[in-house]
C-alpha cells in the first residue's frame, strides 16, 4: 500500500488547511467547548455546520450532483485528518448528512431526492432516527408503531424511545408496521415524518452525563402522507439495514481519538503521580498511552480500508461493525485510562472548581460508554462480525 499523496491530493489538503485557518474560529475547537451543555454543543455544531455548508465542506463524499464534492477515498482521509488535527466541532445534522442523505441517495426516488436533500447539508432541516422502541432495539423488527392506511395517508400510532436530538429536529426516518401479519422483517415500511406533524409528541429524557440528547417520541394519529414512503411498502427493513450498515461504518470512522489522545499525553505530563513525580515519568504509564496510540492507529487504517468499499459504489457492509465495535470500546478504555491518572480527582464533576480540565474527563467517561449502545450494542456488534464477517455457524 503507497501511502504517499499525490500533487492534486496534495494541493486538496493546501485548500481545506487554508479555509480552516481563515474560518474556523479558535473557540470552536471540539476541546475548547467540551465543558459545555449539550444544547450549547449544539447550537455550536449547528452554526459551524452552515459555515462548513457555506465553503462546501459538507457531505463531501457525496456525489457532485446532490451538492457534495464527489470526493475519493483519500481526499476524504485528508479531510478527516484535518478536521482532527484542528480538533474541528462535529456538525449539527450528524444523522442527516450520514444516514438519511445517502439512504436517500441509495433508495429515494428522483422527486424525494431533490426535496430533501439540499436542505440536509445546510442543515437547514435536521433529521432525527425513529427505530428503538420501548419493547424494540437490538431485535428492532419486532417493532410495533402501526401505520396504517387511509386515503393517500397513512395514520401511524405508537411509540419511539432514544430518539437522539428529536427535540431539535424537523423531519425523522421512521420505521412502522404496516403488515402485522406478515414475517417481522416483512411487514415494515420505512416513512419520512415531518416532525411538526400534529400528534406527535416529545419528551426530553436525562442522560448518565445529565444532558438530555434523546428522547420519547409519542404518535397519536399522525397522519403521513403515503408520498413519504422510501423504498417500498412493506419493504422497508432493507431500506432500514442501509441505513444501519452506513451508522456503524460512521460511528466507526467517527471516533477521532488521536486529538483526545493529545489530550491525555497531556493530562500525564500534568497530573501528580507519586514522590512528587507526574504520570508521564513512570515507564508503565508510557507503555499503556503507547499501546492505546497503536489502536488508535489500527483503528484508522481499518477506516480507510472500509471507505475502499464505498468508493466502488456500495454502502458499507457489515465490516463496518468492526470499526463501530473497536472505536466505541477503545473510547472506553482512554477514558478509563484518564480516570486512573485522575485518581482521587476523577470523582470531581464536570465544572467543579477542584477538578484538573475543568472535570471533562469525568464527563467523557461516562458519555464514552453511550456509543457501546448506541447503532447497536457491542454484543450485536460481536454477533455480526460472527455471523456476516467470518461466517462463523450461528450460535
Ligand atoms: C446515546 C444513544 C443514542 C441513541 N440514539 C438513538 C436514535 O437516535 N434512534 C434510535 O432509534 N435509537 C437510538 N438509540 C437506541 C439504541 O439503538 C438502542 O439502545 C440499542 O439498539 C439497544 O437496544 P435496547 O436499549 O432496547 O437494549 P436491548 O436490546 O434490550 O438490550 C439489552 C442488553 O441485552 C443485550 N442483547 C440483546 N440482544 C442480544 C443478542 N441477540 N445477543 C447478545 N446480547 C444481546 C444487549 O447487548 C444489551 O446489553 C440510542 C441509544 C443511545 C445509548
Amino acid at each position: 500500500m503507497d501511502f504517499h499523496f499525490s500533487p492534486q491530493e496534495e494541493a486538496f489538503r493546501q485548500e481545506i488547511q487554508s479555509w480552516l485557518a481563515t474560518n474556523m474560529p479558535p473557540s470552536y475547537a471540539a476541546d475548547a467547548f467540551e465543558e459545555r451543555s449539550a444544547e450549547d454543543r449544539f447550537d455550536i455544531h449547528l452554526a459551524w455546520q452552515k459555515q462548513l455548508h457555506a465553503g462546501n465542506w459538507v457531505g463531501i463524499h457525496w456525489p457532485k450532483a446532490y451538492g457534495g464534492r464527489g470526493a475519493t477515498i483519500l481526499e476524504q482521509v485528508i479531510y478527516a485528518e484535518e478536521m482532527g488535527r484542528v480538533h474541528a466541532p462535529g456538525i449539527a445534522n450528524a444523522l442527516g448528512v450520514m444516514l438519511v442523505g445517502p439512504t436517500l441517495i441509495h433508495w429515494g426516488s428522483e422527486e424525494q431526492k431533490q426535496r430533501f436533500i439540499p436542505k440536509i447539508l445546510s442543515a437547514e432541516e435536521i433529521w432525527c432516527q425513529g427505530y428503538s422502541e420501548p419493547g424494540s432495539g437490538s431485535d428492532l423488527a419486532s417493532l410495533q408503531t402501526r401505520a396504517v392506511k387511509d386515503g393517500d395517508f397513512f395514520v401511524i400510532n405508537g411509540q419511539k424511545v432514544w430518539t437522539s436530538y428529536a427535540h431539535r429536529a424537523d423531519w425523522c426516518i421512521l420505521l412502522t408496521r404496516t403488515d402485522p401479519t406478515a414475517p417481522k422483517h416483512q411487514g415494515i415500511t420505512y416513512l419520512l415524518v415531518n416532525m411538526r406533524t400534529p400528534g406527535i409528541t416529545v419528551r426530553p429524557l436525562v442522560q448518565v452525563t445529565g444532558d438530555a440528547e434523546f428522547n420519547e417520541v409519542f404518535f397519536e394519529d399522525v397522519r403521513v402522507p403515503k408520498a413519504n414512503i422510501l423504498g417500498e411498502l412493506n419493504r422497508g427493513w432493507q431500506v432500514a439495514v442501509t441505513t444501519l450498515m452506513f451508522e456503524r461504518a460512521n460511528i466507526g470512522m467517527g471516533f477521532q481519538l488521536e486529538p483526545v489522545m493529545r489530550q491525555l499525553i497531556g493530562l500525564s505530563k500534568r497530573v501528580p503521580h507519586y514522590n512528587g513525580t507526574v504520570a508521564w515519568e513512570d515507564e508503565s504509564v508510557r507503555q499503556r498511552l503507547v499501546q492505546l496510540l497503536i489502536e488508535v492507529q489500527a483503528l484508522k487504517y481499518n477506516g480507510y480500508r472500509n471507505l475502499t468499499r464505498q468508493l466502488h459504489g456500495s454502502p458499507p457492509g457489515p465490516e463496518g461493525s468492526l470499526a463501530k465495535l473497536a472505536g466505541s470500546e477503545l473510547n472506553v478504555r482512554i477514558a478509563q485510562l484518564a480516570m486512573e491518572l485522575l485518581g482521587p480527582y476523577s470523582q470531581l464533576a464536570l465544572g467543579s472548581p477542584y477538578a484538573l480540565d475543568s472535570g471533562k474527563w469525568s464527563r467523557r467517561a461516562l458519555s464514552s460508554r453511550l456509543m457501546t449502545i448506541a447503532g447497536g450494542t457491542s454484543e450485536i456488534q460481536r454477533g455480526i462480525i460472527g455471523d456476516r464477517v467470518l461466517g462463523m455457524p450461528k450460535g
